[in-house]
């Protein structure tokens, strides 16, 4: 053990290595359920070459390495589930390019989603990129490991379809690039070579992203959203493709929650918008409420709750930490927004028979091509009674998404048994087989994503 720290201090230098109990405890949780598994090391890598090094040492010794963005994904996946070295990529936070003509920006794995949005708001006003409702310090390359969604999902899509390309270390140590910077350059395309999509959705097992390029997108100078409200659920997805069959929002969310409690029952939409002008905000404004909207107000059906100068993101976790404990912890699903009203009926049956207020969000991916929902579930850190109970609800709405004919997102171990159960068994084995190719040590992120083990 105290060769294995020598020679990681000798790659990154002291200050950046730790063994010590208490600061490895920091490292061994996250805001979830997950129970804590501590680190054998943690260990802050300032560059590519040294991640190499670092790789090629955990190869040689046969040591786990957990890849650690900002530890805000949940569901314990940057949880060293077993020991070995817990990788901080925070270090590596330079922004080295941003390209205003083709729109993109290269950065290193560490820039966090908040240090983006205001290095843009200072240097490039006129642009923007999709910007999860994650606390600021969740990082770019994290999100997008995860296929997340920020508040521009509605016209773009996912976050890791904003891709223009990767560096990569393979868990062997080879430094490769993907997209056009893999032949120039210039980093403002992912296509049009052969797609070696090993990197996205795969949650830190096949390598680690040392650098992402990040579509951006043009930053209207009026950003604001509105609230509309309703009371039957299954009004919902007919509301939402009718919305999205404008093209004048920028973000569609979906909501309902128990707290407080007179809004309980009632399904609330933010609808955010964006315009260069008073007369292009009227416009859209006018073809979302009066065109659109209004018939559900004249019919008594909905109302309209007014219009916020302010982008407004998601924050289930204000709402959600009703429990006072500081734990709060999500099932994240991809489905057919057709599913809204059954999500909320069941995922509302499932909090109430585990004395948790309910909490449900549904956030527009595309043009109604699928909706991100969310169940969530507080507890409190100091209540193991809660803990259980959470994680209990946390497990039913795995099930439940996978039932109503959906895909569970950044799932856990519990989610990602389920969904590989469910998987076709050839594609299973070529996931594996992948995996295998690029780990053959099995070194990368272990306890996530294996199959029969
Ligand atoms: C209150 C709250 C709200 C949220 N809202 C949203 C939302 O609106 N949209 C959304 O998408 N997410 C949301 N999230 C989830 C999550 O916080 C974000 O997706 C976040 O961007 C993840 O980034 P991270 O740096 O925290 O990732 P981490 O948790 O550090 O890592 C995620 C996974 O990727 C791996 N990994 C991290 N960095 C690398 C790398 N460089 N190379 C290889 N693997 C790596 C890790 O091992 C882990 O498996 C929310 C979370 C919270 C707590």
């Amino acid at each position: 053990m105290s060769t294995v720290y020598e020679d990681l201090v000798n790659i990154v230098g002291e200050e950046h290595v730790s063994a010590r109990p208490e600061e490895l405890y920091i490292f061994s949780f996250d805001l979830g359920t997950t129970e804590p598994h501590r680190p054998d090391y943690a260990v802050a890598p300032a560059t590519a070459d040294e991640i190499q090094a670092i790789l090629r040492l955990a190869n040689r010794e046969r040591i786990p390495v957990a890849p650690l963005g900002g530890g805000l994904s949940l569901a314990g996946l940057a949880v060293p589930l077993r020991g070995g070295i817990a990788l901080d990529l925070k270090r590596m936070d330079r922004i080295l390019e941003v390209n205003e003509e083709s729109r993109y920006a290269l950065l290193e794995c560490g820039v966090s989603q908040g240090q983006l949005t205001s290095y843009l708001e200072r240097h490039h006003p006129i642009l923007m990129h999709s910007e999860p409702g994650a606390p600021p310090q969740a990082t770019i390359a994290g999100n997008v490991c995860i296929h997340g969604q920020g508040d521009l999902a509605h016209p773009y899509g996912f976050n890791s379809d904003m891709v223009n390309g990767l560096e990569v270390v393979l868990p062997t140590g080879e430094i490769c690039r993907f997209g056009s910077c893999a032949i120039s350059a210039g980093w403002y395309t992912q296509h049009p070579l052969p797609d070696v999509g090993l990197f996205l959705g795969w949650s830190g097992t096949t390598g680690i992203v040392t650098k992402v390029s990040l579509k951006l997108f043009p930053r209207k100078k009026i950003q604001g959203s509105g609230q509309f409200v309703v009371e039957d659920e299954d009004l919902v997805p007919e509301i939402i493709h009718r919305i999205t069959h404008t093209e004048m929002a920028h973000d569609i969310v979906a909501f309902s929650q128990a707290i407080p409690p007179f809004a309980s029952g009632l399904h609330h939409f933010t609808i955010g918008i964006s315009a260069d002008s008073e007369e292009e905000l009227e416009f859209r404004q006018k073809m979302i409420w009066d065109d659109t909207l209004g018939e559900y107000i004249r019919r008594g059906d909905g109302g309209l709750l007014g219009f916020a100068r302010r982008v407004q993101r998601p924050q289930v976790s204000k709402t959600s930490d009703w429990r006072k404990g500081g734990g709060f912890e999500y099932v994240g699903a991809i489905m057919p927004v057709e599913t809204y009203p059954d999500c909320y009926r069941r995922g509302r049956e499932i909090s109430e028979r585990h004395d948790i207020p309910y909490t449900v969000l549904g956030r527009v991916i595309g043009m109604s091509h699928a909706m991100m929902f969310s169940w969530t579930y507080a507890f409190s850190r100091a209540d193991p009674e809660t803990v259980r109970q959470a994680r209990e609800a946390l497990h039913e709405s795995d099930d439940l998404a996978l039932e109503l004919g959906g895909t569970i997102w950044k799932p856990g171990t519990y989610g990602q048994k389920l969904v590989m159960e469910r998987m076709d068994p050839q594609t299973l084995a070529l996931m594996q087989k992948v995996k295998r190719l690029l780990d053959p040590n099995g070194i990368m992120n272990p306890g996530n994503w294996e199959a029969g083990e």
